[in-house]
């Protein structure tokens, strides 16, 4: 047999870490059985799948240096790799499902649902949805289709009993079926789920083996069963422990930076990233701390992965990053460091900002150092203004870090108009506003134009400096937060928070 693995990502958001370390296990896995590492862009969520966010994960899994031998950019055997370009294949399986009787249509309201959802457990009963609580009489599915309602395509499940599935690493699991609902394959807008595309996919795409995230575990029975309507051999199913933060909870970047990005900006070296990824959950037959991918893929093992939460501690990244750097010779540094932020495309960005405001080369280095920092160490004295209160900038910060994380573009314009935006529904000018941001972006409002630097410091830099001066005007508690983002709805609706009398 040929091993075919994948990395699946959904192409919303910033590249997670979680993708590269999946990535860096089903390339290991690949390579160690002289198989292929395939790439495939899970893009069937219309409404969150950007181009951006596509071309960030080819960028910054290309920079760690997991490279991929099939995958959208790259072309191959079973193209397209882009699930959005698979055209009316999907259909045309739960089509399948349909006609052998392992699917049905359900023209269920999302208030019918609910409704349904809420009998179960007023009966105190623990299961999930299942078809014979959706199905409608034969009548009631005509009257709706000839009403022109909008139906799914869901997939039938057993009521009960245990479903066992096999797992390179756990050995059999056992999982409820009462517990599995009747899973969406087709959405009313004709696009498949996750389940009917990636069973589809990793069955055409002749996948072998599918390491992903633990967190897919609990779901696995149901795509065992997809396989089995299809009459296909599923692939064998590794579930990879999620990585964790300090605290032992789910990687999130709520308590953590999960961009690949924020690492690349923030210096780290992509062999170090990679090497720890490597850790995690993992270790090599001698237990050596620091080693390459090479070394790496060349004792790799999956049965060496152990199943306790591996913790992503961006400290020990960092001990491991300093190891990395103080291997390399000074050559061999400033090659890395030019590449990294002193090359001619960085700088040549921060040019144009200063050159006007020195008056000789030895100014420069000052004015720009900013540039080349990863976050500032500002401390809340640094904030202090005449008239402005430290409880008001520190809720502009945190519009202004929402408006950031969902903003699609990120270039100076679109940063102003945000600003231009906030501080107008809190009722402020946008010098004003703009004070607070030039001294967490900047860390002195003597700098050139806030959002030019925020544009060249990118969206990493600039969140992580956002959140850290929230953080130094006193953070923002979990109830203070559901306020501020009943607010900040109403700020992106294009109202003024001073409208209502009962939000002041
Ligand atoms: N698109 C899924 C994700 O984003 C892929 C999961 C899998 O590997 O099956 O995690």
């Amino acid at each position: 047999m040929t091993v075919r693995t994948r990395v699946a990502p959904s192409p919303t958001g910033d590249p997670h870490v979680g993708t590269a370390y999946i990535a860096l296990f089903n390339l290991c896995f690949a390579r160690q059985h002289g198989g292929k590492f395939i790439l495939r862009i899970e893009d069937t969520d219309q409404a969150r799948s950007t181009k951006e966010s596509e071309q960030a994960i080819f960028d910054s899994l290309r920079w760690l240096g997991l490279e991929w031998d099939e995958g959208p950019d790259v072309g191959g055997p079973f193209a397209p790799y882009r699930q959005s370009e698979r055209g009316d294949l999907y259909r045309q399986y739960a089509d399948e499902l349909l006609d052998k009787g392992h699917a049905f249509r359900c023209y269920r309201s999302s208030a019918e649902l609910d409704q349904l959802r809420q009998q179960i457990k007023d009966a105190g009963e623990n299961r999930a949805l299942k078809p014979s609580d959706l199905i409608l009489s034969e009548e009631e599915q005509a009257k709706r289709a000839a009403a022109g309602d909008s139906y799914v395509i869901r997939m039938h499940v057993p009521v009960d009993g245990r479903c066992e599935v096999d797992d390179m690493l756990r050995g059999t699991v056992e999982l409820d079926w009462a517990l599995q609902d009747a899973q969406v394959l087709l959405k009313s807008d004709g696009m498949p789920t996750y389940f009917l595309a990636n069973v589809v996919d990793d069955h055409l795409m002749e996948i072998s083996h599918v390491l992903r995230g633990e967190e897919w575990l609990n779901s696995a029975p149901k795509l065992k069963l997809l396989y089995e309507y299809f009459g296909w051999q599923m692939p064998r199913l590794c579930h990879m422990p999620l990585l964790r933060n300090p605290d032992k909870s789910k990687l999130s970047k709520r308590k953590n930076p999960t961009s690949i990005n924020f690492y690349r900006r923030m210096g780290f070296m992509p062999q170090a990233l990679v090497n720890y990824l490597g850790r995690m959950g993992w270790s090599m037959p001698d237990e050596s701390e620091k080693f390459t991918l090479d070394e790496m893929l060349a004792k790799f093992d999956i049965q060496r992965v152990s199943l306790g939460g591996p913790v992503f501690d961006v400290e020990k990244l960092s001990w491991l990053n300093g190891q990395w750097l103080r291997d390399l010779d000074d050559n061999a540094f400033l090659d890395a460091l030019m590449e990294w932020s002193f090359n001619r495309d960085y700088v040549a960005q921060i040019i144009p900002h200063i050159r006007t405001r020195v008056e000789n080369f030895s100014q420069v280095a000052d004015k720009a150092a900013f540039c080349f920092s990863g976050t500032l160490d500002v401390q809340a004295s640094a904030f202090e203004h005449a008239t402005l209160k430290p409880e008001d900038m520190k809720e502009w910060l945190q519009y202004l870090l929402w408006a950031s994380e969902s903003l699609r573009g990120w270039d100076r314009d679109s940063l102003f108009a945000e600003a231009q935006n906030i501080s107008k529904a809190v009722g402020v000018k946008v010098k004003e506003f703009l004070h607070p941001v030039f001294v967490a972006i900047a860390g002195t409002t003597a700098s050139f134009s806030v959002v030019d630097s925020m544009a060249i410091l990118g969206p990493d830099l600039t969140r992580a400096r956002l959140r850290h001066a929230i953080e130094v005007l006193g953070g923002v508690s979990k109830k203070q937060a559901k306020k501020l983002e009943k607010s900040w709805l109403r700020i992106q609706n294009g109202e003024a928070l001073n409208d209502d009398p009962a939000s002041s």
